[in-house]
């Protein structure tokens, strides 16, 4: 999919062939769920979403004894320590 507007019957949905030709769907409504793409075609038609990449890590570690568990961070860490090891999470 390359383009999609308005159009006088609905929503129109432009596309690229392979070969170059082109092609267009008119629709009713439209999903837009492009994954990081989302946001240039939501622009075109006129929305705003604030979608965008973002670069994490996690790891899973045994928490085996209560006072682990309790000391255990739980949300949007800049970095962990296992054993000797300092791994970015987030
Ligand atoms: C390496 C990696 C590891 C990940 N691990 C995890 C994990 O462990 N747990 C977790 O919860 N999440 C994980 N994620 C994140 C997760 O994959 C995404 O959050 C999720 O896939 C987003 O889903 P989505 O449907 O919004 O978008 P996507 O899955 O990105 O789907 C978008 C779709 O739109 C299509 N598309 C885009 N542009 C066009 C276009 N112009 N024309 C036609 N089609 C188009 C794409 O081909 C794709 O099929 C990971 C992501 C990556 C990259």
């Amino acid at each position: 999919m390359d383009s999609i507007a308005h159009g006088r019957d609905g929503i129109a949905i432009g596309w690229k062939n392979p070969d170059g030709s082109t092609e267009m769907l008119a629709a009713d409504a439209v999903v837009v769920c492009a994954g990081v793409a989302s946001r240039r075609f939501a622009a075109m038609l006129g929305d705003r979403i604030n979608i965008y990449p973002v670069k994490g890590y996690s790891i899973t570690a045994h928490l085996d004894d209560e006072r682990s568990r309790a000391a255990a961070p739980t949300q949007h860490l800049e970095s962990i320590s296992v054993q000797d090891r300092r791994t970015p999470a987030g």
